[in-house]
């Protein structure tokens, strides 16, 4: 009798995905050659399930402060800011993200992932009321599991199941918090924020949006989807990640409430963790900086996202209702989908494989993330490969095939 025992059901299934080719949970690259291309099984490999969004991993501006930051002030910081505390780098990246968001407050994290759980755990409490969208990121929901609101769900991106729940809450005393995303992770599918944002508000609850995927993609000035249709002065609070567009890891949230920082000393996740380290702060300092200037970065993960959809949907295969960088083609069987996902590796093009029940609709998903750094004819050697392995699998006709070329 082991303790795993309870596992044991996941041996048969990564014994089964192992039989068909390699375990897609266990990739190895043997290189990392650039923001789109590494090195796998000593195969070149064009890099199309990173979230690198805007490219910046190999940022030459970004690797120097890095590295000064390294030599400057040591390669960790040891300790938690609270505890041990705060470099002046974590207070200028704080205030970097404040003036970014044009908001008054910001709060760094050690990850995006923290950033849900201390946020979620703390703003809502005993009594008070978390509305989730249903297809929320794992770190949202454990943020709830962590504390001790009672939690809601309500359809994925429907304004009006939402409109449904807040009306039951309505009389009931405590605080309410609604929760949605940007674009969302897996199907790369944008919020409907305008519509739930006037449901939010017309009910008296809170709203929070995670700009995870959109900050640096959605926006005049990138600060996500909240700038993109408008509404920025109708959410509370903002979180973000700096391990996608910004190329490192890390997470904040930024809001304008009062006593914002009074977070700070019950935030379980902020305060029982070890700060980022120096070299971190430096580099998401320095892409933060090229986002905001740069737009034509912005312009070109656009047009790469726009180029990797059309041509996959021109294909035939279901890619979700919005262009965004996040381009998942839903497939109906596992089988295909591992087999498929496989043999794009063997073409050297790596993008996600994600299963189910990790999936929304329970659709297994072959899931591309497109970056400003990739070249219009990476983008069309996996439009090409996805071709001719679909038409090999039975999943697209000659015909389309033909149409997608032309
Ligand atoms: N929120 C969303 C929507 C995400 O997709 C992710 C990561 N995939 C996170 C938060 C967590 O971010 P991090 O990787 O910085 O922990």
């Amino acid at each position: 009798m082991s303790l795993l025992d309870k596992f044991a059901s996941v041996k048969p299934q990564l014994k089964a995905l192992a039989a068909t080719g390699r375990n897609p949970f266990a990739v190895t690259f043997d290189e990392i050659l650039s923001a789109t291309e590494g090195v796998l099984d000593g195969r070149p490999t064009i890099l199309l399930g990173t979230n690198n969004y805007l490219g910046l991993t190999f940022d030459a501006e970004c690797i120097e402060a890095s590295r000064q930051a390294a030599l400057h002030h040591g390669t960790g910081t040891t300790g938690s800011r609270v505890a041990n505390g705060n470099y002046a780098d974590h207070r200028s990246l704080e205030a970097d993200l404040a003036a970014f968001f044009g908001r008054r407050h910001a709060m760094v994290f050690s990850t995006g992932y923290q950033a849900n759980l201390g946020m979620l755990s703390t703003l809502v409490g005993r009594g008070d009321h978390l509305i989730l969208d249903a297809d929320s990121h794992a770190s949202i929901y454990d943020g709830a599991r962590l504390g001790q609101a009672e939690v809601i769900r309500f359809r994925h991106n429907s304004p009006e199941d939402l409109r449904k729940r807040l009306r039951r809450l309505e009389g009931r005393r405590g605080g309410k918090l609604v929760v949605v995303e940007g674009i969302y992770s897996m199907r790369g599918d944008v919020a409907p924020l305008q519509e739930i944002a006037a449901v939010a508000r017309q009910y008296g609850a809170d709203l929070m949006i995670d700009e995870a995927h959109s900050m640096g993609v959605l926006g005049e000035r990138g600060r996500g989807l909240a700038e993109a249709v408008g509404v920025e002065d109708q959410v509370d609070f903002v979180v973000g990640t700096f391990s996608k567009s910004l190329g490192s890891v890390g997470g904040f949230c930024v809001s304008n409430v009062d006593d914002f920082d009074l977070l700070r000393l019950v935030c379980r996740p902020y305060m029982f963790t070890a700060s980022l380290p120096p070299a971190v702060i430096a580099s998401t300092r320095c892409a933060l900086s090229r986002l905001a200037v740069d737009t034509g970065l912005r312009a070109r993960v656009g047009a790469n996202a726009k180029r990797l959809y059309d041509g996959l949907s021109r294909l035939g295969f279901d890619v979700g209702p919005n262009v965004s960088p996040v381009v998942a083609v839903a497939l109906e069987s596992r089988e295909v989908a591992v087999s498929f996902w496989n043999a794009l590796l063997d073409s050297g093009i790596y993008v996600n494989l994600a299963l189910p029940p990790a999936t929304p609709s329970n659709h297994p998903l072959l899931r591309a993330s497109v970056s400003a750094a990739h070249s219009a004819e990476q983008i069309d050697r996996a439009i090409e490969a996805f071709a001719r392995i679909g038409g090999e699998l039975g999943l697209v006709w000659p015909q389309m095939r033909a149409v997608a070329a032309g």
